[in-house]
């Protein structure tokens, strides 16, 4: 290559954004494509990649695997459950962990994804690591899918500063013919397919370089294993018996389990609030239409409360003439009919017999048990 020409790049490459953050984006624009339920990192380090799959709403379980324990405890904290979580709990369940170990030993706790990462983690092995690496993975672990990304060595001339390799750690960065020779190597083993790409493009007229982080993408071509679904057992069993049975090789050091509605007591929390929520807008409403009326005596003969001014959030439903609040004595009625046909309430409960035995004895209601009841000579006084 023409000296100058070199020169002349190593000044400018700087890539935008940081390459770290392509490899990652890479990863989670796959994620957003395929929609596997159960991810692992391997190599997962800070576990800064982790945290940027956990708000990918398709992914029920996350897991980080590292050799080294104190670069995944660093930040581990973030991948814990915030308040809003608690306040706003998902629909969908989210449980992450991180484990202590190597990708050359194989764990039953790494079973049963769909997906699995190794970002920047190959050349990390030693020789004997990297031999027994696919086993591993492609072997025992057999996801739909493994993203390998690793160095591109041809693009190393135009990194300033690089001199051997772009890590000490580095055991050896490969070009683009070993990193393909190698992964299709491995594909044909495990009956894989891979397709090649990359992040951090090569500057116009270095085309030949190739990208500067090379990134391969195997998609298992047979259908699930055995043994990966064998993980669907709950976690504490498979530990039990590995401690009982072989040597740990994996030690589990992180296990956060995100509020879900999936678990029935945030479920029964967030309806409870959405029912009152609901009736609270369809009392305020029924009532401000009885005052209108009140204050002229011809109309007021005439009031009838009526569902259509809540249009905008019923949509299509049919409001029936039992659906409509009333007012007995002090107290003014709500219907469950018409709270469950509220969008949100429904989505939420999905049968009305669900709603009923949710809010059973922690919702103030009518005798009979079929609407929400307020006290409204209460409420004038607070007013
Ligand atoms: N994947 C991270 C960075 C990887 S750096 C990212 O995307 O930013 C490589 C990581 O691999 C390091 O954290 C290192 O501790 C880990 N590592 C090295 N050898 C390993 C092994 N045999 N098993 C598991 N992790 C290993």
């Amino acid at each position: 290559m023409d000296k100058n020409f070199k020169e002349e790049f190593t000044q400018i490459i700087k890539f935008e954004p940081p390459l770290y953050k392509q490899r990652h984006q890479f990863v989670k624009d796959l994620v957003e494509k395929y929609k596997p339920k159960k991810v692992a990192d391997l190599g997962c380090a800070d576990c800064s990649l982790l945290w940027m799959l956990k708000f990918c709403s398709c992914i029920e379980v996350l897991a980080g695997l590292d050799i080294c324990a104190n670069v995944m405890k660093e930040k581990m904290h973030t991948l814990s459950p915030l308040p809003v979580d608690y306040l706003q709990p998902s629909e969908r369940s989210l449980t992450v962990t991180l484990h202590h170990g190597s990708v050359a030993h194989k764990d039953p706790c790494m079973l049963g994804f769909d997906l699995v990462t190794c970002i920047e983690l190959i050349e990390h092995l030693e020789e004997s690591e990297l031999k027994k690496f696919p086993e591993v993975v492609f072997g025992f672990m057999a996801p739909s899918i493994v993203v390998i990304s690793t160095p591109n060595s041809e693009f190393n001339c135009l990194l300033p500063r690089v001199m051997l390799y772009r890590h000490p750690d580095h055991k050896f960065e490969w070009s683009q013919a070993e990193f393909q020779s190698w992964a299709l190597e491995t594909a044909r083993c495990y009956d894989y397919s891979v397709e090649f790409t990359g992040v951090g493009h090569p500057p116009t007229g270095m085309e030949k370089v190739g990208f500067c982080t090379q990134i391969g993408v195997f998609f298992r071509k047979y259908p699930q294993t055995r043994e990966s679904v064998q993980s669907e057992k709950p976690m504490e069993a498979v530990y039990k018996t590995v401690s009982i049975t072989i040597k740990i090789s994996v030690i589990s050091v992180f296990k956060a389990v995100y509020p879900s509605l999936k678990d029935e007591k945030y479920l029964q929390n967030a309806v409870i609030n959405e029912v009152i929520f609901t009736a609270q807008i369809i009392k305020h409403r029924f009532m401000s239409k009885r005052e209108e009326y009140s204050d002229d005596p011809e109309r007021k003969s005439k009031f009838q409360p009526s569902m259509d001014c809540f249009s905008d959030y019923l949509g299509k439903v049919v409001v029936e003439k039992n659906m409509e609040p009333f007012v007995s004595g002090n107290e003014v009625y709500i219907p469950l009919t018409t709270i469950f046909s509220f969008p949100k309430v429904n989505r939420l409960c999905g049968s009305f017999e669900k709603l009923c035995k949710l809010i059973a004895g922690k919702v103030t209601l009518s005798s009979d048990g079929s609407a929400v009841m307020f006290n409204i000579e209460h409420e004038n006084e607070e007013n």
